[in-house]
Order: structure tokens, then sequence, then C-alpha cells
């Protein structure tokens, strides 16, 4: 495996051998993470500016995901608030308790909050070994339909892994 990442490195240990067992598989069954790490997840009717919001409860965090967006997005903002829990838990605390993410993964917190939110989602639902695994098979070639493929293959957007693959 490559050098861990920056936000890689922020989870605690416990955690992240629990993420590290959940994505062997793919695409990565990202509640059935969510349930080993603790986290009721909620698929919800939110406003419609908002995709997705964690909040801590009596006894731990809940997650709730905008039922109306598209399933794709949908796992990629359930990986985005994930992500929040595995490394912004202080900010979650500091902010009064909940994040609501809108449709730009905007929540109050500070920008490079969010963006390192957003790089963690993206190595979570497109984990690296098993994307080099993936695009090796189409060798060096990537075009529009090999990006498509692997988009269906990790079930997240196209413009998600066009993102992951220019990273
Ligand atoms: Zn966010």
């Amino acid at each position: 495996m490559a050098t861990p990442s920056k936000e890689w490195q922020k989870i605690r240990a416990e955690d992240r051998e629990i993420i590290e067992r959940h994505l062997t598989q793919v695409p990565v069954r990202l509640g059935e993470l969510a349930t080993a790490l603790g986290i009721d997840v909620k698929i919800s009717s939110l406003p419609l500016n908002i995709s997705g919001q964690i909040s801590r409860t009596q006894d731990g965090y809940e997650i709730k995901i905008n039922r109306h967006e598209s399933r794709q997005r949908q796992r990629f903002t359930l990986a985005h608030e994930l992500a929040h829990f595995l490394i912004h838990r202080d900010t979650i605390d500091r902010l009064g308790g909940t994040l609501k993410d809108n449709v730009l993964y905007r929540s109050g917190a500070p920008e490079n909050i969010e963006y390192e939110a957003n790089r963690l989602a993206a190595q979570i639902v497109m984990p690296e070994a098993a994307l080099r695994q993936e695009q090796a098979k189409y060798g060096n070639q990537i075009s529009e339909a090999v990006v498509d493929l692997l988009a269906e293959h990790f079930g997240v957007s196209k413009a998600a892994m066009e993102i992951r693959m220019a990273a």
C-alpha cells in the first residue's frame, strides 16, 4: 500500500483497523462499515439543499443521508459524514454537536475541514489498492469509457472518479 495520506494518519488506530477490514471488498459496504464503527445511519427526508448530516447523540453518533439524492451521491455523502466522524469529532462538538452538509459539502466548519472530509471520503469509497488493481486491467488507457466502468465498479459518480484519478 502507498504511504498513508495525511487524513488517514489522523484516524485513530482502532478505527483504522475497522476501516481497513472493510476496504477489501468493492463496492465498499459503507452501511456495514458505519455499523462496525458504532454509528446509526438513517436515510431521511432532509431539506433539498442538505446532502447529509452527522450529530452527536446521547450514546454516540448518528448520520442522516438525504433520500432524495442519487444512490451514488448518497454513498459519497455517507463516506463524507463518516470522515467527519473519524477525524473531526472535536469540530462536531465545537459546532454544537451537529454538522449539516449542504449540497456543496459545506457545513459551517472551516473549509479545510470539508476538504479533508472529501479527501478521506474518496479514499474510503475508492480504496487505493482496489483502485490500482482495477485500473491495471486497462493498462494506461484511461478513456472516458474506462472512467465510466471504474465509477460503476466502485459505486461512485463519474465526477468523483475523475477527481480521485487526478489526485
Ligand atoms: Zn462536511
